[in-house]
């Protein structure tokens, strides 16, 4: 039996820091980083292992086309 989680992807020079995502994100999966991309933003981050179950809220709330690519993980579980 497998069960689906999700993990999703930045891309950090494509985020404008809005935050809007990290509002957005039931599960807390997402936080603005300390580190500024080349546009002088702090670009989101996502946090693994925090509960992210791939639902896409954050993907529709983004803005910024390209910024944010969630994808599904098979975990099986015995
Ligand atoms: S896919 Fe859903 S749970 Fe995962 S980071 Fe985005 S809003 Fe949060
Ligand atoms: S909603 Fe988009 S632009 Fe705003 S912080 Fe999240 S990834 Fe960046």
């Amino acid at each position: 039996m497998a069960k689906r989680s999700g993990v999703v992807r930045i891309e950090a020079n494509k985020c404008k820091g809005c935050g809007l995502c990290v509002v957005a994100c039931p599960t807390k999966s997402l936080r603005l980083g300390s580190s500024l991309n080349r546009h002088g933003y702090h670009p989101a981050e996502f946090l693994p292992g925090t509960g992210c179950t791939g639902c896409g809220v954050c993907y529709y709330a983004c803005p910024e086309p390209a910024a944010i690519a969630v994808f599904y993980v098979e975990d099986d579980v015995a």
